[in-house]
């Protein structure tokens, strides 16, 4: 099984109630081996909702300040929204969530969203709200790496890779 951004597959969970529609992971999602997920909506985040981003750290701090140790006010980083709220502990719910369906369906690996402060991998939004990145990973994509799941954007993956995942 095969985790995927639910906004991927056309699914309008995106903060502006729209979709990333990639027409070509069709073809695989009607086998039953992707399993479209929102962990921003998962968390309890409405639709639409105002954009948001990881600020004054990284998701791995995060993660280990809310998760693990139980210390999130020593955590200097935070999730904002564009109002300036802190919506940090939606994020960390949603990355849990998903970590459990992930375990629950043996997914092996997730194609996700680039550059989200969810599903974002290896670069995602610094906090500015200006469209510049930073070399880190999104909260949910952050959990699914440290727990063995092999992690992949859309910006990386090809028609034959995602066969080759999905083994067919
Ligand atoms: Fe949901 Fe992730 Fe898509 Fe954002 S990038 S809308 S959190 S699936």
């Amino acid at each position: 099984m095969i985790l995927v951004s639910a906004c991927l597959v056309g699914i309008n969970c995106r903060f502006d109630g729209k979709s990333n529609l990639l027409p070509f992971l069709d073809e695989i999602l009607a086998t039953g081996k992707l399993i479209p997920v929102c962990p921003e909506q998962l968390g309890g985040l409405p639709t639409p909702r105002l954009p948001a981003e990881i600020s004054g750290g990284t998701a791995d701090e995060i993660i280990d300040h809310y998760l693990y140790k139980q210390t999130p006010h020593l955590c200097p980083a935070r999730v904002i929204n564009q109002a300036g709220k802190d919506v940090t502990l939606c994020f960390v719910r949603g990355a849990r969530e998903t970590l459990c369906l992930a375990q629950k369906v043996k997914a092996k690996a997730a194609i996700l969203k680039a550059r989200s402060p969810s599903c974002g991998y290896g670069a995602v939004y610094d906090g500015s709200f200006s469209r510049k990145t930073v070399l880190s990973n999104g909260i949910t994509a952050e959990l699914l790496a440290q727990n063995r799941i092999e992690v992949f954007t859309e910006e990386k993956l090809t028609p034959e890779l995602l066969r080759q995942l999905a083994g067919c």
